[in-house]
């Protein structure tokens, strides 16, 4: 049978614009739909607006910190729509090269929702198309809890447009985006308040890592409540009849406030897809199931990055779609992800840089034969600038062959630290292979070859 194209991509995000360049340029005829915008999450509403505005909220204590080195300079005030409005512009450059980039690769690019109709038709908007093999790479939206009041919220998609800078922000929620946004609107001079249900905000990462991050984050003056959440948001009017908002919590306190962002979490998009029609089996978050290499319950439909609900980030979603289009249009063997050892960094402040097991998850079987190493100093900048900021570091070693398997950091730049560390994690390096590299001297990361004593075994 003859399709219109070799391969149809829903969404030309992160994973979607890498799957379409690739196959493309091994031959394949490539079309793409996106609906919003061209580089999907990460470029327009993720990773790309969110470091920047994390670069915009440190300045504050650059300032600061500059006066014990001599240099008397006073922070002005801060400029919000000339920080938002730079940071579109940046977004707006990156959407044209994106364009750019698919239209030099030869990959067609259709403008709109589109929509499968059976296994190989395509619709988008009044165009009906064909494909030999489709690849479902929509991403994913925020979702909110059902309170009363949530007509209030703002999301992270919302922050970055913000019409006016607020006083004071709640922020609810205790994942990445919670700690990185609590982070910025606290640096550009919000009153910022972090709300989270449980007894310790983000879940997943090391425990040590964990109470670091949190007694950093709570002498930057950000209110932390936890064991906390909120059960219904009023709208009300503050002084000057500014509008205001009032959180019930679960504790019977009420909390006011200018904004409520919430960040608890994203959910596939899959509705409105003909997911359904065309046979494609979802699970209980919405999300596509998919095999080891991404096929779905139906042969010729693949799905990669957030859409599948695994691990929600960027170099994930285009490392996949470099494997699709290795696994369709060449004669390689086929590839897959691994998925141990996969750095990430969460942008707080300091910021968090992470690979491999945590001491808990290192626990579940290797009891008996751990080796933790930790380490915690003043970053040599603030013996001179006098703040109070501390840096961490820990080293998780199986003692019984000596093979390093987490490695964490607090700190000033842990994530581009440790991406250099994470090579060496993913080489299988042993503890005595990091003792034998020489360190880059004065640095944080020289701490992570000379880590000689042995804090506890576990
Ligand atoms: P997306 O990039 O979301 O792309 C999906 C695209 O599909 C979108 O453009 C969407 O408009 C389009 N689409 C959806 N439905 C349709 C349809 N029916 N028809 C046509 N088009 C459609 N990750 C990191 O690694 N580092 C970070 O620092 C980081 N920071 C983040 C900060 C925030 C605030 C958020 C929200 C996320 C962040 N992430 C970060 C996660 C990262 O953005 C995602 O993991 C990544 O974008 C996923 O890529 P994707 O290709 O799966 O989906
Ligand atoms: P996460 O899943 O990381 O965190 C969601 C948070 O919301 C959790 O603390 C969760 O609590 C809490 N929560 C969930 N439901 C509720 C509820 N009903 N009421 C109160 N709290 C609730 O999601 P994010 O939205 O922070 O980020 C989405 C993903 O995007 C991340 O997981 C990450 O993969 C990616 N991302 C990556 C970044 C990076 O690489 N630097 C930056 C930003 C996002 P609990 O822990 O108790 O379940």
């Amino acid at each position: 049978m003859n399709f219109d194209y070799d391969l149809f991509v829903l969404g030309a995000g992160s994973g979607g614009v890498r799957a379409s360049r690739i196959s493309a340029s091994y031959g394949a005829k490539v079309a793409v739909a996106e609906s919003m915008f061209l580089g999907g999450t990460c470029v327009n509403v993720g990773c790309v607006p969110k470091k920047l505005f994390v670069y915009g909220s440190h300045f504050h204590e650059d300032f600061a910190d500059a006066k014990n080195y001599g240099w008397q300079v006073e922070a002005g005030e801060f400029d919000w729509p000339v920080l938002r409005d730079n940071k579109t512009r940046e977004i707006e450059r990156l959407n044209g090269i994106y364009a750019n980039l698919l239209d030099g690769a030869g990959v067609e690019l259709f403008e709109g929702h589109a929509q499968l109709v059976d296994a190989n038709t395509i619709k988008i908007g009044d165009k009906t198309v064909t494909a030999k093999y489709i690849l479902v790479a929509t991403g994913g939206w925020p979702v909110v809890p059902d309170i009363p009041g949530k007509e209030y919220i703002i999301t992270s998609n919302e922050a970055f447009y913000l019409p006016e800078f607020p006083k004071e922000i709640t922020i609810v929620g205790g994942g990445y985006i919670a700690v990185e946004f609590a982070g910025i609107f606290a640096g550009l001079g919000a009153k910022t308040t972090l709300v989270y249900r449980g007894s310790m905000f983000l879940r997943g990462f090391d425990d040590s890592v964990r109470s670091f991050v949190k007694d950093e984050i709570e002498k930057k003056g950000i209110n932390l409540r936890f064991e906390t959440n909120v059960t219904a948001i009023e709208k009300i009017t503050g002084d000057d009849d500014a509008v205001r908002y009032q959180l019930d919590l679960t504790t019977g306190e009420q909390l006011h406030t200018d904004l409520v962002l919430y960040a608890t979490g994203r959910k596939p998009k899959t509705a409105n897809l003909g997911l359904e029609q065309a046979g494609v089996a979802l699970g209980d978050n919405g999300q596509v199931l998919i095999d080891d290499y991404y096929k779905t319950s139906v042969d010729n439909i693949f799905a990669i990055g957030d859409v599948t609900d695994r691990i929600q980030l960027t170099p994930v979603a285009i490392e996949e779609g470099m494997c699709i289009a290795n696994n369709l249009f060449t004669d390689n063997p086929k590839k897959h992800l691994d998925y141990r050892n996969i750095a990430t960094a969460v942008f707080c402040q300091p910021n968090i840089g992470t690979v491999g097991l945590t001491e808990a998850e290192a626990l579940v079987d290797h009891t008996g034969d751990l080796d933790i190493f930790e380490s915690r100093f003043k970053p040599m900048k603030h013996t001179i600038s006098g703040r109070d900021e501390g840096t961490f570091l820990k080293m998780i070693v199986r003692r019984s062959d000596d093979v390093v398997l987490g490695i964490h950091m607090v700190g000033p730049d842990s994530g581009e630290i440790i991406q250099g560390l994470a090579v060496a994690m993913v080489a299988g390096a042993t503890k005595a292979q990091f003792d034998a590299t020489v360190g880059i001297h004065p640095t944080a990361a020289e701490e992570f070859v000379t880590l000689r004593s042995i804090t506890r075994g576990a």
